[in-house]
């Protein structure tokens, strides 16, 4: 039996489009890492009756129920109450909690208003979970087979009490009787990926195994996730073959990011890299420097937009460019090694290409990408043909510039 997992989100605001219920889908991915799918989600308003209608019915049905908002001190607030109304207890003054309610206030410097001792009220027999992130903390509660854990509302503190007190007893309830995997590609796409992967979720003993794909532009993510005694086990050989169906267009797993892979790749190597962009103007830069210590990897990044700019800054022969135009081959290789030059740097990365919508012509449509990588063991090409409009076209350039440098580091 896999756990049943239900979120009831509370707040008039949910329900007048003000406020869109990210806490969540936040927590749906969470747990889908976990290997479990939420079986339903409820949103009701800051409403007595409806609270308590809810909180009945979703713990009737499920084993855990994460509960967002309706902790803070106004008159709206009313989980605690609604909860202790269903339980059939008083509510009772926890003093840590006001204590913690007191002094964060006096760290801050603000005075604290007496409806803010509302939130160090909880039902009685309640767990309380202390909130690090915030004012309100939250509390569990038995509410007859099914643990209810309420958390308050605010994004930043719903996910860190559920990072700090609820999905590690996620995980301790599963005990690796659920587990789910992503393996993430470039290159492919969704249905390409699906026809690829479909003789082994068609495999008899792959039964019983949830598939997905998602499109994450430019990425492509095959998931699974599987419930049984041997889920791990299983979830693992799975990784294997699907790794072994996509070969290199594999380029990560988990929460791994392409940027930061390549980031952490060249640190290990001690490697530094140098940039020539033309139609990413800069992109591939921009994704690199998101990543902290990136200075320890990146040497530099030149925009090379004009002709004139590749001849005179990076060296590109003027002949090249006559001869092949600017979106070639050997200009992407010229601009790579020309990069490498002026930054000093183990690996020279170039882009040049069309990203529209004008400037295409039949034998160079919008879309024809060239990307080199000069390099200390000579050097690496990759041609595209890409589709999509300009923004399409420019990042998936750039995470492809990223995952030939990738390639190169292995
Ligand atoms: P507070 O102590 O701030 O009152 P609370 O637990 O009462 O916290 P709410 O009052 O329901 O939470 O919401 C506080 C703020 O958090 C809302 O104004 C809204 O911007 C945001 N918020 C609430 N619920 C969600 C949700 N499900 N998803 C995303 N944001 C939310
Ligand atoms: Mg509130």
């Amino acid at each position: 039996m896999s756990l049943v997992v239900e979120i009831l989100s509370t707040g008039d605001e949910l329900l007048t489009g003000q406020v869109v219920d990210t806490n969540s889908t936040w927590l749906m991915d969470r747990l889908w890492d976990l290997g479990v799918m939420v079986r339903r989600k409820t949103l009701v308003g800051d409403d007595r009756a409806d609270l308590r209608a809810a909180i009945e019915s979703c713990a009737a049905r499920a084993d855990l129920v994460i509960m967002s908002g309706g902790m803070g001190p106004t008159e709206d607030d009313l989980t605690s109450a609604c909860v202790a109304e269903v339980l059939g207890v008083p509510l009772e003054l926890h003093p840590p909690s006001l204590e913690a309610i007191r002094e964060r206030f006096r760290a801050l410097g603000r005075p604290m208003t007496a409806n803010n001792e509302k939130q160090a009220l909880f039902p009685r027999g309640a767990e309380v979970l202390p909130n690090r992130f915030g004012t309100a903390p939250g509390f569990a509660a038995r509410v007859g087979r099914a643990l209810l854990v309420c958390l308050p509302g605010v994004p930043a503190e719903f996910r860190g009490l559920c990072d700090e007190a609820v999905l590690p007893r996620v995980a301790a309830l599963l005990d690796g009787r659920q587990a789910a995997r992503v393996v993430k590609l470039l290159g492919v796409g969704e249905s390409a990926a699906d026809h690829r992967m479909r003789p082994l979720m068609d495999a008899p003993e792959h039964r019983g195994v949830r598939f997905g794909f998602r499109a994450h532009f430019p990425e492509v993510h095959v998931k699974w996730a599987i419930a049984g005694p041997d889920a791990e086990a299983h979830a693992a050989a799975l990784e294997v073959e699907v790794r072994r169906i996509f070969g290199d267009a594999v380029w990560g797993a988990g929460k791994e990011e392409l940027p930061a892979l390549v980031v952490a790749a060249l640190a290990a190597r001690g490697a530094r890299v140098a940039l020539a962009e033309s139609c990413t103007g800069g992109l591939v830069a921009a994704l690199l420097t998101g990543v902290p210590g990136a200075s320890a990897v990146l040497d530099l990044g030149v925009v090379a937009y004009a002709d004139r700019v590749k001849a005179a800054l990076l060296g590109v022969d003027e002949r090249l460019l006559a001869a092949h135009g600017a979106v070639s081959a050997p200009v992407a290789r010229a601009m790579a090694e020309g990069a490498r030059r002026l930054g000093g740097a183990t690996f020279g990365l170039g882009v040049t290409g069309i990203a529209g919508p004008g400037g295409g012509t039949p034998e160079k449509p919008v879309g024809t990408v060239h990307l080199a990588l000069a390099g200390p063991g000579g050097g690496a090409e990759r041609a595209l043909q890409l589709r999509g409009d300009r923004e399409r076209i420019r990042r998936a350039s750039a995470f492809e510039a990223l995952d030939l440098l990738r390639l190169a580091l292995r």
